[in-house]
């Protein structure tokens, strides 16, 4: 018995009429001899209308009610769909997260799934012929309805897959796939036949337009191949996929980007031990996710500390700062949120020396100056400034070929 876990998002089951086309991507893989695990979201703006409304009940929405509450766009979505089916003379039957079950830690609103009863979707999968499943939701050991966080519902058929013994998992979206950089900044953006776990991890706020984060983490985990394709269109998508020697021999796979960033620097602090952590150890129990850092040499006995958060995040960590700055004896707190962060990211770039270089040189061709620079093994990251963003993108995609076949070391 072949199962497929094929997953579609709002869009797609916005309507009777784009069921139906959902209805016939179920049926082109029942006709291809497989059973399927169909999991839904709610249709589109459903989930966004169940918290206004929560917002005009209820000035803190109980976090659980808010959960129970929102977990019905995907009862909706898989009660509609299922009659849909059923009338198609399909056997097919809807289930909700806890009638699975699908357990998960007790956070509400961003749970973590801990278990999923594999065994009794297997057997109710020789049972059925399709199984529609709530995507987004789950329940506590005791009862209570969870959520897993916005785009909760990649992460939900991605778990089913690992629980069924990772099998394949479509997930179908209103873009054709995974592209070399994001087609609205660069006209010559190519869609990705395959990209590794990693590459799509560190793509995060560019690849997570795509797929929750979550989910890819998950794949990567229990090793689950994720196909990301269209609801609209027949084209293969994206397959996200481990690592195999052929991708390695491309160096840089796509450029990401990301204007959600601010600057700020701690001039002046005193040089000794225990600086960092006091200062990022504060920044940390805020609750502020601290990115990029860098600690210049140090002077007089004084250094500067300068790092990267997210924009929106910029004045709660003035706040902190502010309140520390006696302990770390700085002399000035500056801020910038005029950056932008611009990544070449590629598996192949492990083994090759001289990508860095490039990307380098391509920024300074076009004078673009670079202001902080972060690497990891498969990823090269620059800050620049906020207005120089396309024009970074564009060159590096450029510069390493991505608009024709994969760039390879000549
Ligand atoms: N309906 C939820 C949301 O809008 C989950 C999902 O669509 O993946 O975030
Ligand atoms: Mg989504």
């Amino acid at each position: 018995m072949r199962i497929l876990v094929q997953k579609f998002g709002g869009t797609s089951v916005a309507g009777l009429e784009r069921m139906k086309q959902v209805q016939g991507k179920v049926v082109a893989a029942l006709n291809n001899g497989c059973k399927v695990l169909v999991v839904l979201s709610a249709m589109a703006g459903e989930t966004n209308q169940l918290l206004t409304l929560s917002e005009q009940w209820s000035e803190t929405p109980d976090s659980a009610e808010l959960d129970a509450l929102l977990a019905t766009g995907e009862q909706r979505s898989i009660c509609l769909f299922t009659m849909l089916l059923r009338d198609a003379g399909i056997k097919a039957r809807s289930l909700l997260g806890h009638q699975i079950p699908i357990i998960t830690d007790s956070s509400h609103g961003q749970a973590r799934i801990l278990s999923i009863d594999g065994e009794r979707l297997k057997k109710l999968i020789e049972e059925y012929d399709v199984l529609v499943v709530a995507g987004f939701q789950g329940c506590t050991k005791d009862g209570r309805i969870t959520t897993l966080g916005r785009g909760g519902s990649d992460t939900s058929a991605v778990a089913i897959a690992a629980a069924l013994g990772s099998v394949q998992c479509d997930i179908y979206t209103d873009v054709d796939g995974v592209y070399t950089t994001d087609p609205n900044l660069c006209s010559t953006a190519r869609k990705l036949d395959r990209v590794t776990y990693e590459e799509m991890l560190e793509m995060a706020s560019m690849g997570a337009k795509v797929l929750q984060i979550r989910s890819v983490e998950f794949a990567k985990k229990y090793n689950v191949p994720v196909r990301v394709r269209s609801t609209f269109t027949d084209t293969p998508g994206t397959l996200v996929t481990k690592e195999d020697p052929s991708m390695e021999a491309v160096l840089v796979s796509s450029i990401a980007y990301d204007k959600d960033q601010a600057r700020v620097t701690m001039k002046r602090v005193v040089d000794r031990p225990g600086i960092a952590a006091t200062l990022f150890g504060a920044l940390a129990d805020a609750e502020i996710v601290v990115d990029m850092i860098i600690q210049n040499t140090s002077e007089d006995n004084r250094t500067d500390m300068t790092f990267t958060i997210p924009r929106k995040d910029l004045k709660k960590t003035l706040g902190v700062l502010e309140h520390i700055k006696h302990e770390v004896e700085a002399e000035e707190i500056l801020s910038d949120i005029k950056v932008a962060k611009v990544s070449a990211i590629g598996v192949g770039m492990r083994n090759h020396a001289g990508v860095a270089a490039k990307a380098f040189n391509a920024l300074h061709n076009e004078n673009i100056n670079i202001l902080m620079i972060s690497t990891s093994e498969i990823k090269i990251t620059c800050l620049i400034e906020e207005k120089y963003t396309e024009l970074a993108v564009r060159t590096l995609h450029d510069t390493f070929h991505l608009d024709k076949e994969h760039y390879k070391e000549a």
